[in-house]
């Protein structure tokens, strides 16, 4: 058990798992608290599926970091969602350039993805007896997705329990930390093993490159994800070094 490691609750939890350093560290986080945890990932046609062809071997390493979580863990599901690619005339869908639109929103934006994925994670956990859903959407880092925002997620919560009529806890823990705080996280509920998983497994280049290593993990090192992810990486480990 580490330091930081709080009262587990005898609660399962499913967690909207990518396969991405954000949902990564929320896994990480569940398997800390609850006694049950299961992960749920969408395949919608994603131009690059490398994101979730990395959370096998993601789970397994998680699963191997304290013995505890190795029994926590439970199944995991994927779900299709086709329609969603279908409708999504968006960057990471179709080969277009990543770009912001007059919007102010950079057209990596798939509208209501969030939205759709909260609806589909709470039907699933209402079939397997699970109120707690765990999600890595975040306002601070958020450039600019309104399904990121706090207030949208707690009126979700809030539509789902209602409109289910089950209670549903949908839990953020990424909500007000930035990349660095995300990895500060990653280091208490995980240490150095959960880092150097996290920073070799994790996937967040938006142009699915995976050829060139960095110190912050693999990516193009160019594209707006890796430059959040490579700014966030620097933030952290001079802050460590401090
Ligand atoms: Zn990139």
């Amino acid at each position: 058990m580490t330091q930081n490691e709080p009262a587990i609750q005898e609660t399962a939890a499913l967690v909207l798992f990518s396969g991405g350093q954000d949902s990564t560290t929320c896994l990480a986080w569940a398997l800390s608290r609850f006694a049950h945890v299961e992960t749920i990932g969408f395949d919608y046609g994603q131009r690059h599926r490398i994101e979730l062809d990395c959370r096998g071997a993601l789970r397994q390493g998680l699963a191997s970091i304290f013995p505890q979580w190795i029994n926590r863990l439970g199944a995991d599901h994927v779900i299709e969602v086709d329609a969603l690619g279908r409708m999504s005339q968006t960057a990471l869908t179709r080969e277009t350039e990543i770009e912001f639109s007059a919007s102010g929103l950079p057209n990596t934006f798939v509208p209501g993805r969030n939205l759709l994925f909260l609806t589909f994670a709470a039907a699933l956990a209402y079939r397997r007896g699970i109120g707690d859903l765990v999600g890595g959407m975040c306002e601070t880092d958020f450039s600019g997705y309104p399904d990121c925002r706090a207030q949208t997620i707690e009126a979700m919560a809030q539509a789902l329990s209602l409109g289910m009529d089950k209670s549903f806890v949908i839990h953020t823990p990424l909500m007000w930390l930035d990349k660095a705080q995300t990895w500060r996280l990653a280091v208490e509920l995980g240490g150095e093993a959960l880092i150097d998983l996290i920073r070799v497994q994790t996937h967040s280049c938006y142009l699915g490159e995976r050829h060139q290593n960095f110190d912050w993990g693999f990516g193009c090192g160019t594209c707006p994800a890796c430059a959040l992810r490579a700014s966030g990486w620097r933030k952290f480990t001079e802050e460590v070094k401090a």
